[in-house]
């Protein structure tokens, strides 16, 4: 097995390096697919390192190709580089210089991190058997830069298709200090949007009958909804339905034209993904053409269900025991809805993707600002953490065969 004990320490060892690049990033946080100053970091802490290395074609992507010193299959690693749209307050001493973003999601501790696995993957050349594409990613927050960098070629980089991809993400809070969590099967929600509009004619309040009225049209389409979501799915394999906005008329007297239902959609498996956008596509026209109207449904998808392998997954839980101790490891009783696009990579090639607390040694898990907030504080302990488990799980895959 692969001695992640040792890997931590050395990561450990390289902590000040690390954190110094991961403090560097934070101050610079940029958002979406075009991250100029943080791809500049990137190149420049990679430099060195022997990395036969592209970057994007219309975003800030890097990817960087270690080569082995034997033979053997490609496994890749993932760090995402986007920020969001918040004001820091935490008062750290790094905080944020562009005025309105933050990596509040810390992403700039993944990017870190990956550099980190990078660093410790090259220290032991010689021991590696193949090739690991380091994969660099802008875009996670929305514009789905995993799925860009797939259409340029990131799962072949090595020049042949990669056998298991690994990510992990920071959590400033809900996890105890010193813990990483994971379940296997779905780990987060995919989470689609759609826009139902319901056309029918305008007319005058008191002669419905001479128009075709599309409000009675949306109430009943909200309705059936829901009644679709208890019927039409498995209870054990869970759909969420929520109109969360629905727009019709300017009067009481007025009969509208049409009718607009707003509504999002989340779903835990790679099935229900499948059947949703049809299932509700027949209720909205079915219901509409009832009462001789139209619906026009506009159905987009977003991320992805997020889907760990049984088997890597237990690979990641093994490594982190190894590592960290038997406590260490929590497996997660449920996904979390949130939704993530490394998705896409998943459903491409078996892998895992798990939650490293970046919690500080005092911290309290349940109300320590999450994930998003102004005051999410990441520790640079989790650095070590997470270089030391995607460099392991690398060497642990590829010394498979
Ligand atoms: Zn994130």
């Amino acid at each position: 097995m692969v001695e992640v004990k040792a890997l931590h320490d050395e990561a450990r060892a390289m902590l000040p390096e690390i954190a110094a690049l991961r403090h560097a990033l934070h101050r610079v946080p940029e958002l979406a697919l075009d991250l100029p100053r943080t791809q500049a970091l990137v190149l420049d802490a990679l430099a060195g390192l022997d990395l036969e290395i592209s970057t994007g074609d219309g975003l800030s992507s890097v990817v960087a190709v270690l080569r082995g010193g034997r033979p053997g299959p490609a496994v890749l690693l993932r760090g995402d580089m986007d920020a969001l749209p918040v004001t820091e307050q935490t008062g750290e001493p790094f905080t944020s210089e562009h005025v309105g973003l933050m990596h509040a999601c810390g992403h700039d501790m993944h990017v870190a991190g990956l550099v980190g696995a990078a660093r410790l993957l090259a220290a032991r050349r010689a021991d590696v058997a193949g090739d690991v594409v380091l994969m660099f990613q802008p875009g996670e927050e929305g514009d789905g830069g995993a799925e860009i960098m797939i259409e340029q070629g990131v799962l072949d980089a090595a020049g042949q298709r990669v056998v298991a991809a690994y990510g992990v993400h920071v959590a400033s809070g809900l996890l105890p200090h010193g813990v990483v969590s994971g379940r296997a099967g779905t780990a987060m929600a995919a989470a689609d949007s759609v826009v139902v509009t319901v056309h029918g004619s305008g007319g005058h309040g008191s002669a419905p009958h001479r128009a075709l009225d599309p409000v009675p049209v949306a109430a009943e389409i909200v309705l059936a909804l829901q009644a679709m979501v208890t019927r039409r799915f498995d209870a054990f394999d869970p759909v969420v339905v929520t109109v969360g906005a629905l727009h019709a008329g300017t009067a009481n007297n007025i009969i509208p034209a049409s009718a607009t239902l707003e509504i999002t959609v989340r779903t835990f498996s790679r099935d229900t993904w499948q059947a949703a956008p049809e299932r509700l596509r027949e209720v909205c026209e079915h219901v509409a053409a009832a009462h001789g109207l139209t619906a026009e449904v506009d159905y987009r998808r977003g991320y992805p269900v997020t889907v760990n392998d049984p088997h890597e997954l237990e690979r990641t839980a093994r490594l982190t025991r190894a590592m960290l101790g038997e406590d260490a490891w929590q497996t997660m009783p449920q996904p979390l809805a949130g939704a993530e696009d490394f998705s896409y990579v998943l459903q491409e090639v078996p892998g895992s993707f798990v939650f490293v607390s970046a919690l500080a040694a005092d911290g309290d898990p349940v109300t320590a600002p999450y994930n998003h907030s102004p005051y999410a504080r990441f520790d640079d302990a989790a650095l070590a953490t997470g270089a030391a488990l995607l460099a392991g799980l690398a060497l642990d895959r590829l010394a498979e065969g």
